[in-house]
């Protein structure tokens, strides 16, 4: 089938600050294209539209498969929605940068939320790397920004990279746990309670609410070991049930509570300029090698260095040595 016609600039600028949600989505498969012209298209388009991007509360959500995130998400995401909040909620899967296979993705998730009229729900981009999807989901948050969505909702599973990645592209980094039987720290790995803004035990419903209530208990314990945060920020645990939409306001406020804090001590901004230089410093340097590997001449000098190296004619320092900027930028 033929390809479809490229919308051009103007009608992809216009329709997204119209807040047209065809057009967002055409935008966002722009900018997740390796095409040179959708590149090219991409970046205008986001220069274009930077001026009118930054408005949202960007909020990191977490946990292990199975804790309910998506359940959550469904609730929260209703609740905002139902309050007057444009919701955008994207998401990064690091099984979705292998062809088969996705812990995200099923389509069955959020149905209601998707439904919602003012919610806008995105699944990780497909075939590339863990650092493309990270790329490709700050700029979706920017054109979600731009066709008003007020709050963003960036979901990860809880293994690999993955949270590290999107804690450095939100502001507020949201941990959901169940409460375990026996030890509570079981299994949490200490650094993603560390990163965490706010630690929330889901399913505190029927039989759970008490053993919810204990693990919470538990985790405010642990927390005042955690050295204090750089925002000024204390963590709240709190418990919820996302399947009856229980205490889910409860987690907003702290949101809110978190926001104003931030933005009263200086916080909220340094964290957002601190991110956006480095996604440029690291994307610059990812830019910088595929350049110079793009090189013909780089190319084959290396692939010649490797030869040597593999044939022990040379050492590895002794090949490093030869890769310098006079021998490799002069040409
Ligand atoms: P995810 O893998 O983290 O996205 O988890 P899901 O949202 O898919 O939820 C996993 C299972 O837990 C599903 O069967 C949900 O119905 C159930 N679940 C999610 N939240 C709650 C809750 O608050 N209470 C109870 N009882 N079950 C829940």
């Amino acid at each position: 089938m033929a390809r479809k016609r490229r919308p051009t600039r103007t009608e992809l600028r216009e329709g997204i600050l119209q807040g047209d949600r065809i057009v967002l989505s055409k935008a966002i498969t722009i900018i997740e294209s390796q095409h040179p012209e959708d590149q090219a298209l991409g970046a205008s388009l986001l220069d274009d539209l930077l001026p009118h991007t930054g408005g949202s509360i960007r909020i990191g959500v977490t946990g292990v498969p199975g804790v309910g995130k998506s359940t959550f998400i469904e609730a929260f995401g209703m609740f905002l929605s139902q309050h007057g909040k444009k919701v955008a909620v994207l998401s990064i899967d690091p099984s979705s940068t292998i062809s088969s296979g996705s812990i995200l993705g099923d389509k069955s998730r959020m149905t209601e939320l998707a439904q919602a009229r003012n919610a806008y729900i995105r699944p990780s981009p497909t075939g590339m790397s863990l650092g493309g999807v990270a790329h490709a989901t700050r700029e979706t948050i920017l054109l979600c920004e731009a066709a008003g969505y007020d709050t963003t909702i960036v979901e990860t599973v809880g293994v690999g990279q993955s949270e590290t990645m999107v804690k450095e592209m939100v502001d507020f980094f949201l941990l959901l746990m169940l409460a375990g039987g026996g030890d509570e720290l079981q299994g949490i790995k200490r650094g993603i309670m560390e990163m965490a803004d706010a630690l929330v035990i889901n399913k505190a419903d029927g039989q759970n609410v008490d053993p919810a209530k204990h693990a919470a208990e538990a985790y405010r314990g642990a927390l005042h070991l955690f050295p204090p945060k750089e925002s000024g920020w204390t963590v709240p645990v709190s418990t919820c049930s996302s399947l009856e939409g229980r205490d889910i306001e409860t987690i907003w406020q702290s949101i809110l509570e978190y926001v104003d804090t931030t933005q009263g001590n200086g916080y909220f901004s340094l964290n957002r300029n601190e991110q956006v230089l480095s996604w440029f410093k690291d994307a610059a340097r990812q830019r910088i090698i595929d350049e110079l590997l793009g090189d013909r001449t780089i190319h084959q000098s290396l692939g010649q260095l490797e030869q040597r190296v593999a044939d022990r004619q040379l050492s590895v320092r002794g090949a490093l040595s030869m890769i310098t900027k006079e021998a490799w930028l002069q040409h």
